[in-house]
């Protein structure tokens, strides 16, 4: 009699590597066509489609750091106090009139352009008024307290490559750049659906064996945190002629399909055998916990990834496959999550040849970071992504860790 077990990732079959997972997506799925040019105020989030070259150097012009006195360096008395007389005025937005003439100094405002001849402005803080003069300490060094024309940027730089995800900061370098358009990929379309006969709406009334839809508003959320357009096809039941004809409508018009639930082997788990019968199935178990059922394809030529019910462990894959999909998608830098050096403060046993995902707080402590792991570990426990700060991740080689062990920890903020 084949022996029973209760662990839910022993029976066989040999499992994807995240490693290959990751390469095979990269491989597989080539970007979208569609470039556009959208105003800068428009381009939040969007991929860069084209590099970008400085037509103009920033700053453009020399000028000063600092609220004081430009001066001429060569003036200064480098070993006592130097006395010179205040000609000009100039404020930022102001066209410099005159040159600076030896022995005298000009006052000048942060931001302001500095005088021909003016090569270091001393800070009002440190030198002292009297009437049309002005009294400077020694010990400035040349060009102190001013900005050199291109120091930010030389004209003819490339600043930004083409797959660049635009932020805020990007939109500030490329509005300083004087850009008023920038060339985006075209925004994906991705079509994300819940499936399960248990699955409710919120603000449904609720039967005492069902369950409301989580996953939908996590994927939703971590969808349009990735600038693209979901388009949002509900809850579909656990039917095997339904959710297909809702798969194949839905690869009509979008780039992208994500599911959640089905893809594991109870009996209606159907979205993996929809895969199979409508496209092609490319993986559908990594070595991963949790996570472990997570299907990637295509129906007809429309690319799919199948996440996992629970939501924790849709969360986790949305991560580690749907990301890197929509990645490919858009031509952009593929995301690396960076991993920090922490000290676990539990202890765990794990099996060999899957990589595993504790939720974690972090204690605040000296040193590295001190990793508590959270009380309740079930994949489909919501408190254990809203109680906790990311995630330790243990190697497909670890079998133990203890207490007090090194460990990478992975907060969320570099995960999704
Ligand atoms: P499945 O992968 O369909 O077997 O689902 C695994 C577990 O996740 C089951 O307990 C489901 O009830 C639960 N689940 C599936 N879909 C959702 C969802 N959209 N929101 C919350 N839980 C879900
Ligand atoms: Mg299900």
């Amino acid at each position: 009699m084949a022996q029973l077990s209760d662990d839910c990732f022993a029976f066989g079959g040999s499992l994807l590597g995240i490693d290959a997972a990751r390469q095979m997506i990269f491989e597989r799925v080539q970007p979208v066509d569609g470039i556009e040019r959208v105003p800068l105020r428009r381009a939040l989030g969007r991929t860069l489609a084209q590099d970008i070259t400085a037509a103009i150097a920033v700053p453009g012009f020399d000028n000063s750091a600092v609220d004081g006195y430009a001066v001429r360096f060569d003036d200064l008395d480098p070993h006592g106090p130097t006395t010179l007389r205040c000609v000009d005025r100039v404020a930022a937005g102001h066209d410099p009139t005159t040159a600076l003439t030896h022995g005298f100094a000009v006052r000048i405002f942060t931001g302001a352009a500095l005088p021909a001849g003016a090569d270091v402005v001393i800070m009002q803080e440190d030198c002292q008024r009297d009437g049309d003069f002005v009294i400077i300490r020694p010990g400035i060094k040349r060009h102190a307290n001013t900005r050199q024309a291109g120091e930010d940027v030389p004209r003819g730089t490339q600043v930004l490559k083409a797959g660049r995800r635009l932020g805020p900061a990007e939109l500030g370098l490329l509005a300083a750049l004087g850009f008023a358009e920038v060339p985006v990929r075209r925004r994906l379309s991705i079509a994300l659906l819940s499936t399960g006969d248990e699955v409710r709406e919120p603000g449904q009334p609720l039967a005492a064996h069902q369950i409301y839809d989580a996953n939908r508003f996590i994927l939703a959320g971590l969808l349009e945190k990735l600038g693209v357009e979901v388009s949002d096809l509900g809850i579909v039941p656990d039917d095997p002629a339904t959710l297909a004809a809702a798969l194949r409508q839905a690869a009509d018009s979008n780039d992208l399909i994500v599911t959640s639930g089905g893809v594991s082997t109870g009996e209606e788990d159907h979205v993996r055998a929809a895969i199979a019968n409508h496209g092609s199935l490319y993986f559908w178990r990594l070595a991963i916990k949790p996570g472990r059922p997570v299907a990637m394809g295509q129906i007809g030529a429309t690319p799919l990834a199948g996440l996992p019910g629970n939501p924790v462990a849709a969360l986790l894959t949305f991560a580690l496959v749907a990301r890197p999909m929509i990645e490919a998608l858009s031509g952009s830098e593929p995301h690396v999550a960076r991993r920090f050096p922490a000290i676990a403060d539990f202890a765990y046993r794990k099996k060999a040849g899957r990589r595993e995902y504790v939720r974690v707080s972090v204690e605040n402590a000296s040193g590295l970071p001190r990793l508590r792991r959270y009380h309740k570990e079930g994949a489909g426990m919501l408190t254990s992504l809203t109680e906790t700060d990311g995630l330790a991740e243990l190697p497909e080689e670890t079998t133990r860790l203890e207490a007090g062990a090194d460990v990478a920890f992975m907060p969320y903020s570099e995960l999704i």
